[in-house]
């Protein structure tokens, strides 16, 4: 089961959907004019593995076109990645509680799971560190973490990189880094100062708001990524997906930066409102919060739901928000008002 879906109990009516992290704003009218460009040719293959937009993201890197691959999402290219490097029976790491998809990926790598608990929310790279064993081959770092949306600097993953043996390949899924103080996530500068086992995973889904299109990134070193290559399927990016991220590319951070400016004051605005009910929220750098209600997660989120808007329940966990439009963002805060005014844990 993927994760604990948001609770569908406003009978027939349907949720408003803060629930899976996607942008609440449409793509550009350009880049829309480019899909229905790209659909005209639609009984064509597209490229073999999405080389145009491939050179383009090598260029706005300032890397060779040995070092990106480009996929049919991100989490395609962490199967790659997996099937790539480990060998079934072969231990991969991730914090938990992370993406609820890197269980079911190891999983269905025949790999092992190693999943180290977060401390105050945040991934724990010491005891990451002191679990790696030789059998450990991939560690997933979540960068802004999902659901907890906290984050690494770039100096505390390079200590511990340092740590990490050179045969183990560490990922940085920062998929969500656009939304953060490092808006072009830190794997680059990584990669750049010559750490040759670290991959960074981007993605055209959250900010560039192609969610429905399916086209995703890795940059590495040419060594990883032609690894990572090797096991990839031929024409799994679309024309249209890869129409629409050369669109997105060429309006760049300019365009894009006023809907994430109105997503992150709408993240700091929700963050606000539940801390003063007395939620411990974590700092996020994400388009997402998360709510560590414990006990409470599943009545609050059916009380999103009979308020008309669907949230990602873990339960006994907490519940992540996305953040969506401001009348769906001040529904959860009224809902939070009325179960959860004055709360302050369940202890
Ligand atoms: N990584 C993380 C941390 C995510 O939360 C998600 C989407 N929920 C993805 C990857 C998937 O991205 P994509 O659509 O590029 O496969």
């Amino acid at each position: 089961m993927y994760g604990t879906q948001a609770l569908a109990t406003n009978a027939g009516g349907a949720l408003r959907k803060l629930s899976s992290n996607e942008s609440p704003y449409p793509p550009s009218h350009q880049v829309v004019a480019a899909i229905a460009e790209a659909a005209r040719n639609g009984n064509r293959y597209p490229t073999l593995f999405g080389e145009e937009v491939a050179a383009r993201l090598a260029d706005d890197h300032g890397v060779g076109a040995d070092a990106v691959t480009v996929g049919g999402g991100s989490l395609m290219l962490l199967q790659q990645i997996l099937q790539a490097l480990a060998s079934p029976g072969d231990e991969i790491m991730f914090g938990w509680r992370s993406y609820e998809a890197y269980p079911i990926l190891v999983q269905t790598s025949r790999c092992v799971p190693a999943k180290v608990p977060l401390k105050s929310y945040r991934l724990d790279l010491g005891a990451m560190s002191d679990r790696i064993s030789s059998r450990t081959r991939v560690v997933v770092l979540c960068n802004p973490n999902n659901p907890t949306g906290t984050v690494l600097t770039s100096d505390m993953v390079e200590q511990f990189l340092g740590t990490v043996p050179s045969d183990c390949a560490v990922v940085l899924d920062e998929a969500y880094c656009e939304f953060g103080q490092s808006p072009n996530g830190i794997g680059d500068r990584l990669i750049r100062g010559g750490w040759e086992n670290v991959l960074s995973l981007r993605t055209f889904s959250k900010a560039f708001r192609l969610a429905g299109l399916r086209i995703g990134y890795c940059v590495s070193s040419s060594e990883m990524i032609s690894a990572v290559r090797r096991v990839a399927l031929p024409f799994t990016v679309s024309r249209v997906a890869a129409a629409a991220a050369l669109v997105c590319l060429q309006e760049g951070l300019d365009s894009k930066s006023a809907v994430i400016r109105g997503i992150v004051a709408e993240r700091e605005r929700l963050a606000a409102s539940f801390v003063e009910m007395g939620v411990d929220v974590p700092p996020s750098q994400a388009n997402f919060v998360w709510l560590p209600l414990g006990g409470r997660s599943e009545e609050f989120a059916l009380a999103c739901a009979d308020a008309g808007v669907g949230v990602r329940c873990f339960d006994g966990e907490g519940v992540r928000l996305t953040i969506g439009l401001a009348p769906d963002n001040d529904t959860v805060v009224r809902v939070g008002e009325q179960l959860l005014d004055g709360w302050a844990g369940e202890g």
